[in-house]
C-alpha cells in the first residue's frame, strides 16, 4: 500500500482545501518556520486513527480545526483524506479490486466526527485493520518524527517488541486472539447461566 494523495481541509492552518500528491518516490515538504510543514504530518497521523491530542501537538482534539486568523473566521469543520495505491496487491482480499482506496476522517466542532472508506461510513475498527501489518497506522512506524528513533532506542523491550511484531506480521492476528478470548468468555458466562437455569428446572 502506498500513499497517493493528500486532501486537508479545515484542519490546523489549512483553511483551504490543499491536495498533496505523492507520485514521486520521495517527496519533500519545504517551506518557513511555522508554514504548517508539521501540521501535513498530524494530518496524515489523524486521518489514520489518532485519538491522542497530545501526540497531534493540541490540548484537545477540537484543536485541530482551524481556529481562524486575524482575516479569516474559524472553520466548523476539519476534514482529511489520505488516498492509498493498490497496485503492489498488498491490500487486504475485499479491496484487491478497487484502484484506490479512501480513508476520511472529519471532526465538527460540536464533537460529531466520522470515519469514511472509499466514502461509506465505517467504524474506526475498520480503518484500524485496513492498517493492521501494513506498517502503516496511527501508531505503527511509516511516521518517524522528530525525538522517535531516540524513544525507540530507549524503549522498554515490550514497547520496541510492538514494532516488530508489527513488521512481522502477527498484529492483525494478535487483534483477532483479543475478539476471540473476549467472544470464549461470553459463551463461557452463558454456559455458566444455562448450567443454572438447568439446575433450577431439575
Ligand atoms: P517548524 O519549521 O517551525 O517546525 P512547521 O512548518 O512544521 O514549523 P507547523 O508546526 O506545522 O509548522 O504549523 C504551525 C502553524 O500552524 C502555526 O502558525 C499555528 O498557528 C498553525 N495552527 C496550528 N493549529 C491551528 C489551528 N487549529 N487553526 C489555525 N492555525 C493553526
Amino acid at each position: 500500500m502506498k500513499i497517493k494523495r493528500l486532501e486537508i481541509h479545515g484542519f490546523k492552518s489549512f483553511q483551504d482545501k490543499a491536495v498533496l500528491d505523492f507520485n514521486q518516490p520521495i517527496t519533500g515538504v519545504v517551506g518557513p518556520n511555522g508554514c504548517g510543514k508539521s501540521n501535513v504530518v498530524d494530518a496524515i497521523r489523524w486521518v489514520m486513527g489518532e485519538q491522542s491530542a497530545k501526540n497531534l501537538r493540541g490540548k484537545s482534539m477540537e484543536d485541530i480545526i482551524f481556529g481562524g486568523t486575524e482575516f479569516r473566521k474559524p472553520l466548523g469543520m476539519a476534514e482529511v483524506s489520505l488516498f492509498f495505491s493498490t497496485e503492489d496487491g498488498r491490500v487486504p482480499a475485499k479491496y484487491l479490486n478497487f484502484s484506490e482506496i479512501q480513508v476520511t476522517r472529519r471532526l465538527y466542532r460540536d464533537g460529531d466526527s466520522d470515519y469514511l472508506l472509499n466514502k461509506t461510513p465505517c467504524r474506526l475498527l475498520d480503518i484500524a485493520e485496513l492498517f493492521m501489518d501494513t506498517g502503516i497506522g496511527a501508531k505503527a512506524y511509516s511516521i518517524i518524527e522528530q525525538g522517535k528513533i531516540g524513544m525507540i532506542l530507549h524503549a522498554k523491550p515490550e514497547e520496541r517488541r510492538f514494532l516488530i511484531e508489527e513488521a512481522a506480521g502477527v498484529t492483525k492476528f494478535k487483534a483477532r486472539k483479543v475478539v476471540a478470548m473476549k467472544k470464549m468468555e461470553a459463551t463461557r458466562q452463558n454456559l455458566l447461566r444455562l448450567g443454572d437455569i438447568i439446575s433450577e428446572i431439575k
